[in-house]
């Protein structure tokens, strides 16, 4: 029996047989170089006034600023620009960026940049359509649908363009917290990995090993169905060369910036219908207390965790498979190769994180979910 909650079926949705699924994905994706000055007339049917939504400065470096606003500018929609977002964005960055949308009257948003201006930008829009306090913005429980939003991604790693989810860093609980609703999911997408040229070789790692880590985390969850399947593997396997690539140059062509920017989207596309696993919910304390950068966090823990699963779960061989590899061992020589030095990290601070990262909701989606136990054995595995 399939169970549906109201408009919440993308977030409660179990899967009791493989062959049993929900498949939303509500998006308009339009995926090309020069994708706005193709298509950025349809931003018309967004709204009358934007927010538009940034980093510090790339997005003035990468042309994917002046792309929107010469959209916006053709079809004179007026627009006021927040640069605030920081990475790992805060609850209260959210907040400014709210203020800013109401004082000028905006009633849509277009966030670019990489995923902390995306996830900013995206709760905004649920913030700013719903007057929420800070006491409510968890709660689930919203009666309007976010603002129109449109994403425009700079980096190939998150897949928040295609996600109904924003992850905010919330200080009060002093830990990463995902902020999922369905209609989250961005309105319209425009990605063009022109935008992502000049990405630095580490944060194109960085980013490119958060993507591999959403498909590879989907894949294996319990969460995972039939029509995900295919898409998390094809992601699997066109990431997995991109980072063989990457591994032995810093040189890196239109081809493969194009690939991870699709890799990317598809893995987006996997976690909106399974979830991320114990590896984000693990990776979240480590960038939260270490200031260990997301995609790395991630990476880190990733062969360990396959460690810990292969015994139970014979979908690991199907991920090693699409990756042209044959043991985890290859995996892990990959991953350190493209890490290089590791943080050092002391026991006492692996008690505390996992002390956080047990109670984390998508630890269930694991399969099978570690116990506290298992939580610290992947930790000290993979850290000490
Ligand atoms: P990011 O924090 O958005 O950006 C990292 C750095 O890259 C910033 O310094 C940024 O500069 C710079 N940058 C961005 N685009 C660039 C470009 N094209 N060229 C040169 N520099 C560029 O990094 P991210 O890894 O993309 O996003 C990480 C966040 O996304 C985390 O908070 C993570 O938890 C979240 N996330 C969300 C989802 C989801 O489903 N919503 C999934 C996974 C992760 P500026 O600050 O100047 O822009
Ligand atoms: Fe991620």
């Amino acid at each position: 029996m399939l169970i549906f909650r109201g408009d919440h079926k993308l977030l409660t949705f179990a899967v009791r047989s493989h062959m049993e699924f929900f498949f939303y994905l509500p998006t308009r994706i339009y995926f090309a170089s020069h994708a706005l000055e193709a298509h950025g007339d349809e931003l018309k049917a967004m709204g009358s006034k934007a927010l538009i939504v940034t980093g510090r400065s790339s997005a003035e470096k990468n042309g994917s600023l002046a792309d929107v606003i010469s959209s916006l500018d053709k079809l004179g929609i007026p627009y006021e620009h927040f640069n605030e977002v920081e990475a790992n964005p805060s609850v209260e960055t959210v907040y400014k960026g709210v203020e800013l949308a109401k004082l000028k009257g905006a009633d849509f948003i277009i966030g670019i940049g990489g995923g902390s201006p995306l996830d900013a930008a995206k709760a905004m829009a649920l913030v700013a359509a719903n007057d929420l306090t800070y006491e409510e913005l968890f709660s689930g429980n919203y009666a309007k649908s976010p603002l129109p939003y449109v994403a425009v991604p700079t980096t190939a790693g998150t897949g928040s363009e295609a996600t109904p989810y924003a992850i905010l860093t919330d200080n009060r609980i002093g830990n990463k917290r995902n902020l999922a609703y369905p209609s989250m999911f961005p309105d319209m997408a425009f990605l063009d990995p022109r935008y992502t040229a000049y990405l630095p070789y580490e944060t194109t790692v960085n980013t490119a090993l958060d993507a591999l880590s959403h498909s590879l985390e989907g894949y294996l969850s319990s969460r995972v169905s039939r029509i995900v399947e295919p898409i998390a593997l094809e992601s699997i396997s066109i990431l997995g060369k991109a980072l063989k690539k990457l591994r032995t140059s810093d040189e890196i062509s239109e081809k493969v910036r194009h690939k991870l920017l699709y890799g990317s989207l598809l893995g987006g596309m996997v976690i909106s219908h399974t979830g991320t696993t114990c590896v984000h919910a693990m990776g979240y304390p480590l960038t939260y207390h270490k200031g260990i950068d997301h995609g790395r966090a991630n990476a880190l823990l990733m062969p360990a965790y396959l460690d810990f699963l292969e015994k139970y779960n014979h979908r690991v061989a199907d991920v090693l498979d699409s990756l042209g590899m044959k043991k985890i061992a290859e995996f892990d020589e990959l991953i350190s190769d493209l890490l290089g030095t590791k943080e050092s990290i002391g026991v006492e601070e692996i008690d505390l994180f996992v002390s956080i990262a047990k109670s984390a909701g998508n630890i269930s989606n694991t399969d099978p979910a570690p116990t506290e136990k298992d939580i610290k054995a992947i930790y000290m595995s993979a850290l000490l």
